[in-house]
């Protein structure tokens, strides 16, 4: 059990108290975790201070759209508003903020330090997700909880740690998530057709990936995925990070990855995972970052692709070298 850091929740919640205008957000290209916590923690806010203004900003998804609606503001009209940055530790990935004014931030967030550091701050690797780190706020403040909110730190939860299938899992996961479902009655199994529900276009997706991808003898599998797979089966951008986590404990993989063009961008946009060797320092050499085991890089030169497969393949090795000292 982690202990529990009562006196930053209290300065949390106070600065909260302190600002009429609150705008709350996330990085770029976001998951379930990313909107769940900021849905959540908005409506929590609300729930405790209806007077507020809170707003939930950033680009919607629309196969994420279960999760709630975020605000569409003009953050340009915002006076001395106070920002949370939630699940993203860099300014640079953090969505919609470029022209918002604001006098202080919270943070809080699963991911290793980076540039981002609130005046309030609550950053710990130890959690699976910043939905069970905000659920911890709420249930450990005077922030209030109802099902609704509930429901989306819930989903944040199971998602961002696979249905606990991760690494960062912890027992704690599991004692935030018993406390959700017993006292605000979750009807989990009705949110697991929303959270799994896929067509038959994204199996076929999965057929691909894996008749084609690469694994070499230290058990990196990768593949640079061809747009046009993408395209001519109705699918968008995110379908390689969606695919990404459908091929954890093969026997065969230690660690893989999937390379993407993102062709607006001009960029290379490449997801990692592993089961075993830490990639996230590896995928800091590429414009990139993110967990110890689920990491992600951005390319702009291709001879780059090679050179990062190469690394990664290298930490696949030493990695069975230590295994099999
Ligand atoms: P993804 O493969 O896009 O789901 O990303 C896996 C993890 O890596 C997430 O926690 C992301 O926040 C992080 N991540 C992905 N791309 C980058 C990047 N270019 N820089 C830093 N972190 C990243």
């Amino acid at each position: 059990m982690f202990a529990i850091n009562k006196d930053l929740f209290k300065q949390i919640y106070k600065l909260i108290k302190s600002y009429n205008n609150i705008v709350i957000a996330r990085h770029i290209g976001p998951d379930p975790d990313a909107i769940g916590s900021q849905i959540a923690l908005r409506d929590s806010i609300k729930l405790t201070f209806p007077n507020k203004n809170v707003y939930a900003i950033g680009a919607g998804v629309s196969r994420f759209k279960y999760l709630g609606s975020l605000d569409k503001i003009d953050v340009t009209t915002l006076e001395d508003s106070l920002l949370i940055v939630l699940d993203v530790p860099n300014f640079i990935r953090v969505d919609g903020i470029e022209d918002l004014k604001y006098s202080k931030i919270i943070k809080i967030d699963h991911h290793p330090k980076e540039d981002i550091v609130g005046d309030v701050d609550f950053t710990s690797n130890n959690y699976s997700s910043t939905a069970e780190m905000i659920a911890e706020l709420i249930l450990n403040s005077k922030l209030m909880m109802d099902t609704n909110v509930a429901e989306s730190l819930f989903m944040g939860i199971v998602s961002d740690s696979e249905r606990f299938l991760f690494r960062n899992t912890t027992v704690h996961t599991f004692e935030i998530v018993i406390r959700l479902l017993k006292d605000y009655q979750i009807d989990f199994l009705s949110l697991y057709d929303k959270l799994y529900e896929k067509g038959f276009n994204e199996c076929k997706f999965e057929a691909y990936i894996t008749d084609n991808m690469t694994i070499t003898e230290n058990g990196l599998g990768y593949l640079i995925i061809d747009n046009n797979e993408i395209e001519k089966l109705g699918l968008d951008s995110s379908a390689a990070s969606v695919a990404i986590n459908k091929f954890n404990f093969i026997r065969e993989l230690y660690c893989w990855c999937f390379v993407t063009y993102d062709e607006r961008n001009e960029i290379y946009k490449v997801n990692i995972r592993s089961r075993g060797p830490v990639v996230n320092e590896v995928a800091a050499n590429y414009h990139g970052g993110g967990h110890a085991y689920a990491s992600g890089a951005r390319i702009s030169k291709k001879d780059d692709i090679d050179k990062l497969i190469n690394d990664l393949d290298k930490l696949c090795s030493d990695y069975l070298g230590k295994e099999n000292e």
